[in-house]
């Protein structure tokens, strides 16, 4: 499931596949490499009916149907899995890359390099571990939702201890780096090439560098006035209010939707559909809003990808989770907290949310939706504390998958991981380790990209202001097309024809830093908070 902050991006699950009784392609009118395409184009079209059918489960599905939803979605994983190892396309892969007529044609090397990588993973996997994987996640999330809602993580645990099995046998077969872990053979598959140490080597100094300027927040710091964020305001005009951003930001609402879910989360299902969830608090409506924000931003990646050229090829996807990630806190957080933003949704949100806002200005607006401070759920914490949030989770599956932690202790263990970094008690595990659907879907290794997301996007956002003239002026008066085609340029149309680590370095002329993030963060918080060091 790709993801949400509130929100996650739901990754359609490596997806490609095409109909077991596909039509036949006709090798003697094409070339070795159009075959490929075909190939992946069924593949991909395949791959979208499962996300389709992963969607409806979130969303529509009723619950009496929850078993054979899972035979379903463990049918197509089984399907697809074996279009996406089957000879035929290892073969195919062959001979493009035995093919002299296309060397030096810098995308296809890209197409063909990934596709090797991917075809060589997939077929790691044995059949009855994928089908597994499907069945127990897709049961795993029925089990989770109840436990969820009964805050009962016992009720869960056998659940997760099988997923968390499930987990380290696919680890396994995918291989541990030299001198790695195991923990990294999952981490590739979200974040391809990075590593759980080279994760901690980021996380210790930045989880330091946040902890003191939380700590400077509450010692020190003069709170913003949070009357804004609690006008009552009716789920329908919230609603309303978010189509109306979501479309001003450039999410073609006419190629995408947005619905409710408990969790949201965003899916590129194919060319043409993207679709987005939310939720809503009628009692605190920045919640959706940042929520939609969130998921938008994912959604606009997707709808920047040459999908219709290129459907099924790796440079029509994601180049990983950590950059995904990134578009959506960019609109989120960069663009959506900013004062400039609040200067041109003002007015809207006093037309659409309605009178309760029109004794509230800009200024006001932006200090309240910047309040910082300690939360219990993920997903609804601010920008200086989320990371930690992930830190948690992070050390934790970690160390479950090293053998260190048993699924038993996870409650103690995140209670305590959670008092030490955000300095509070959990209440229940429905405010603790039960809080996020990514376990029950078999996800370990997927939080991390969350943290990741948040660096690459303060670096993104100071590059975008570097190279685009006035940016805080365009994001005042609305115009937000610019930065949007900036991103479409730099970021969405490469698809994975770079590393994420590439990427980067290429957008913004620098590696991956947590300095733009930290003087981001710096920067608002501490005027905010009138902080004067
Ligand atoms: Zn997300």
């Amino acid at each position: 499931m790709s993801r949400r902050e509130a929100g996650d991006f739901h990754p359609a699950l490596p997806c490609t596949l095409p109909l077991p009784s596909g039509p036949s392609i006709d090798m003697t009118s094409q070339t070795p490499y159009q075959a490929l395409q075909s190939e992946l184009h069924e593949i991909a079209t395949l791959g979208s009916v499962q996300s389709l059918v992963s969607w409806d489960q979130e969303t529509k599905m009723p619950e009496a149907t929850a078993q054979a939803r899972s035979e379903q979605l463990s049918l197509l994983a089984g399907l697809l899995h074996e279009r996406q190892t089957s000879s035929r396309l290892g073969d195919l892969i062959d001979s493009c890359q035995d093919d002299s007529t296309l060397v030096g044609n810098e995308e296809v090397a890209a197409n063909l390099r990934e596709l090797r990588r991917d075809f060589d993973l997939a077929s790691k996997l044995p059949a009855d571990l994928v089908t597994e994987l499907a069945r127990a996640s897709s049961q795993g999330q029925g089990t989770w939702k109840k436990a969820r809602a009964e805050k009962d993580f016992g009720a869960f645990q056998p659940s997760l201890e099988h997923l968390v099995d499930l987990a380290r046998r696919k680890a396994e077969c995918l291989g541990v780096p030299e001198g790695g872990e195991l923990y990294d053979a999952l981490l590739d598959e979200y974040e391809p090439g990075v590593t759980a140490a080279e994760i901690e080597s980021i996380f210790i100094p930045l989880r330091d560098r946040l902890s003191g300027l939380i700590l400077d927040v509450a010692e020190e710091g003069t709170p913003p006035d949070e009357a804004p964020l609690r006008v009552h305001v009716e789920e329908s005009r919230q609603h309303q209010f978010g189509q109306f951003v979501l479309e001003s930001v450039g999410f073609n609402l006419g190629a995408g939707r947005l619905d409710i879910t408990t969790h949201p989360f965003c899916s590129g299902i194919a060319p043409g559909d993207t679709r987005l969830t939310t939720r809503y608090n009628e009692d605190c409506f920045t919640e959706a809003l940042y929520g939609t924000m969130h998921e938008g931003g994912h959604g606009i990646y997707e709808q920047g990808m040459l999908k219709t050229e290129n459907w099924g090829l790796p440079t029509s996807s994601a180049v990983s989770l950590g950059i995904h990630e990134s578009q959506s806190r960019l609109w989120e957080n960069l663009v959506g907290r900013s004062r400039e933003f609040w200067v041109w949704a003002m007015p809207h949100a006093q037309r659409i949310l309605g009178e309760g806002f029109k004794k509230f200005d800009a200024d006001s607006m932006y200090r309240a939706v910047n309040t910082a401070k300690p939360t219990f759920i993920r997903v609804e914490a601010d920008e200086s504390t989320y990371n930690l949030h992930v830190m948690v989770r992070f050390e934790i599956e970690r160390a479950l998958m090293s053998g260190d932690l048993q699924v038993a202790e996870l409650p103690q263990a995140w209670n305590s991981k959670f008092k030490e970094y955000l300095g509070l008690d959990v209440p229940d595990d429905s405010m603790g380790c039960l809080q996020d659907v990514h376990w029950a879907f078999g996800l370990l290794g997927y939080f991390p990209t969350y943290c990741l997301g948040n660096l690459y996007a303060s670096q993104l956002w100071e590059a975008a202001s570097e190279q685009l003239d006035g940016l805080p002026g365009l994001i005042e008066r609305g115009e937000f097309t610019p930065l949007r085609h900036w991103l479409n340029e730099k970021v969405h149309i490469h698809g994975r024809r770079y590393r994420a680590s590439e990427l980067c370095e290429r957008a913004t002329g620098e590696p991956l830093s947590a300095d733009p993030m930290m003087r981001h963060l710096e920067g608002k918080i501490r005027p905010i908070y009138a902080i004067d060091h």
